[in-house]
C-alpha cells in the first residue's frame, strides 16, 4: 500500500496517479479517484479549544489507508484534504462501496488524543476512463464532485458529472464578465419607493443593484454571491454607496430628506475600513447621514454579532440608520437585539406573503419593534389586503410591487418631484 500522509503531497499524488493511469491504460483497467475533504474541520478544532489538528489529520490518513487495498494509494493533498486512488476497480459500484466504507471508518473515529470528536467528510469521485483520461482532469473532476458533495450538506459522496464542468465554466465566465463590469463601473441602481403605511406618502427608497450582461439583466441573486466570493463586492459596494449618496443629496435639494437604503453584504461589513468608507462617501457627496440607511440581513448580523458591533456602532455614531433586512428568517436573540445599534426591522417578504391569513410572525415582529422602539418596514407588499392589514397592525412603512416595482433613477426622480 502506498500511504503518503503527514505532508502535503499534491505533486507526488499527481505523479502517482499518472503512473496508475499508464498502467490502467496498458491493462485496459479502470481507476477511481476519490477526493476526500473533512467537513467542519476548523470548527471541530475550535470547539475543543485544543489544537488536535495534526493528530486528527494523521489518524484520518490512517483510517483511509485501512479502508483500502494494498495496491491503492492514500495521500494528503494539503490542509484537511486527501486523495485516494483506487486501482483496478470494477466500476462505479465498487468505487461507491469503498467511498461508503471510508466515510463509515471516519465516523467511527470518535476519539483523538482523548478528545471526543465527530468526523465526517465530503467525497467526490471521478472515474478513469469514463470521466477523463489525464491525471490533471481527473483531479479537477474529483474536486468538483467533492464540492457538490459538500453543497449537499457533507457526510456523503458524489460522482462527477459533465454538468459540474459546465456549471464551473459558466461560473468562470460570469466571474470574468463581472470583473470587467466592475472595472468599468458598468452597473445601474434601481430604486424602489417606501411609503408611510398610514398616509401613503413617499418616505424614501431602497437602491437595488442592476447588471446587464450582453444586454440581458442578470439577477442579483445570481451575481451578488459571485461578487461576494471573489471580493468584487467591495468595489461594487463602494460604487453603490457613492451613487446612492450622490442621488440622495440631489433629491434632498428638491424635495427635502428622502433616505436611500443600500444593501451591505457580509464581506463589506467585515472589512475594517467599511465605516471609514461610509464616512468619506457621505462627506465627498455632501450627504447628510440621515439620508443613508444601511440594510444588513439578520443572518449576517447575528452570525458574527460581536465582531460586527464596533462597525455598527461607528455607523450609528455617524448618524446613519441601520435596518435589519429579512427579519424573522434568522434567529435573533432578544438579548442581542436590545444591545444592537439598529433603527429598523424589515419584515421579510415570506411573512408578508402570508398575510392576512397567517399573521403570527408579522404581528410578533411589529410588537417586538414597538417594545424596542424600532421602526418597521414590510417588504414585498403585493396586495391591498396585505397593505390594509399592515397599516392596521401598526407597521410604519411599506415597500413592494403593490406600491411600485424598483424603477430607474429617472423614474424615481419623477416620483420625488411629483
Ligand atoms: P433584498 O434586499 O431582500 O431586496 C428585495 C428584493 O425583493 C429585490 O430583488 C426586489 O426587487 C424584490 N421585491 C421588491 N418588492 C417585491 C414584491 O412585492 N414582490 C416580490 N416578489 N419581490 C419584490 P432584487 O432586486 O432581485 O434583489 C435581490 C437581492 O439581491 C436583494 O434582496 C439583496 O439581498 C441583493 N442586492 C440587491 N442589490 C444589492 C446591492 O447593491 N448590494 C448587495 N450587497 N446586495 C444587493
Ligand atoms: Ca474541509
Ligand atoms: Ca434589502
Ligand atoms: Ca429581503
Amino acid at each position: 500500500r502506498c500511504t503518503l500522509t503527514g505532508l502535503a503531497n499534491r505533486t507526488l499524488l499527481i505523479d502517482r496517479l499518472g503512473h496508475a493511469i499508464d498502467m490502467a491504460n496498458r491493462t485496459q483497467g479502470r481507476l477511481a479517484v476519490l477526493h476526500v475533504d473533512l467537513d467542519r474541520f476548523k470548527r471541530v478544532n475550535e470547539s475543543l479549544g485544543h489544537d488536535i489538528g495534526d493528530a486528527l489529520l494523521i489518524q484520518t490518513g490512517e483510517r483511509l489507508s485501512d479502508g483500502v487495498r494494498r495496491c491503492d494509494t492514500v495521500g494528503r493533498l494539503g490542509g484537511d484534504e486527501f486523495l485516494v486512488i483506487l486501482e483496478r476497480v470494477a466500476g462505479s459500484d465498487e468505487a461507491a462501496m469503498v467511498a461508503g466504507r471510508l466515510l463509515g471508518a471516519l465516523r467511527r473515529l470518535t476519539n483523538v488524543d482523548g478528545h471526543r470528536v465527530h468526523i465526517t467528510a465530503s467525497v467526490g469521485i471521478a472515474l478513469y476512463p469514463t470521466d477523463g483520461t489525464d491525471e490533471h482532469a481527473l483531479m479537477r473532476m474529483a474536486d468538483a464532485a467533492m464540492q457538490a458533495a459538500k453543497a449537499d450538506g457533507g457526510d456523503g459522496f458524489v460522482f462527477y458529472t459533465r454538468e459540474m464542468t459546465e456549471r464551473a465554466m459558466a461560473r468562470l465566465r460570469l466571474e470574468a464578465s463581472l470583473r470587467a463590469a466592475t472595472e468599468r463601473r458598468d452597473f445601474e441602481l434601481a430604486y424602489q419607493p417606501k411609503i408611510d403605511a398610514a398616509t401613503g406618502a413617499l418616505t424614501g427608497f431602497e437602491a437595488l443593484l442592476r447588471w446587464r450582461l450582453d444586454g440581458m439583466p442578470v439577477s442579483p441573486m445570481e451575481f451578488i454571491p459571485v461578487a461576494e466570493d471573489t471580493g468584487l463586492i467591495l468595489d461594487i459596494g463602494a460604487w453603490v454607496l457613492e451613487e446612492a449618496c450622490r442621488t440622495a443629496s440631489r433629491w434632498a435639494l428638491d424635495h427635502g430628506p428622502l433616505p436611500i437604503a443600500v444593501n451591505v453584504s457580509a464581506r463589506q461589513l467585515a472589512d475594517s475600513s467599511f465605516a471609514d468608507l461610509v464616512e468619506s462617501t457621505l462627506r465627498r457627496n455632501g450627504t447628510a447621514p440621515e439620508l443613508l440607511e444601511i440594510e444588513i440581513t439578520e443572518t449576517v448580523i447575528m452570525k458574527n454579532v460581536l465582531h460586527h458591533l464596533p462597525t455598527l456602532n461607528r455607523l450609528r455614531g455617524l448618524g446613519v440608520r441601520i435596518a435589519i433586512d429579512d427579519f424573522g428568517t434568522g434567529y435573533s436573540s432578544l438579548a442581542y437585539l436590545r444591545q444592537l445599534p439598529v433603527d429598523v426591522l424589515k419584515i421579510d417578504r415570506s411573512f408578508v406573503t402570508d398575510l392576512p391569513h397567517a399573521p403570527d410572525i408579522a404581528s410578533t415582529v411589529i410588537a417586538l419593534a414597538q417594545r424596542l422602539k424600532l421602526s418597521t418596514v414590510a417588504e414585498g407588499v403585493e396586495t391591498l389586503e396585505q397593505r390594509r392589514w399592515l397599516a392596521e397592525a401598526g407597521c410604519d412603512r411599506l415597500q413592494g410591487y403593490l406600491i411600485s416595482r424598483p424603477v430607474s433613477a429617472d423614474a424615481a426622480e419623477a416620483m420625488v418631484m411629483a
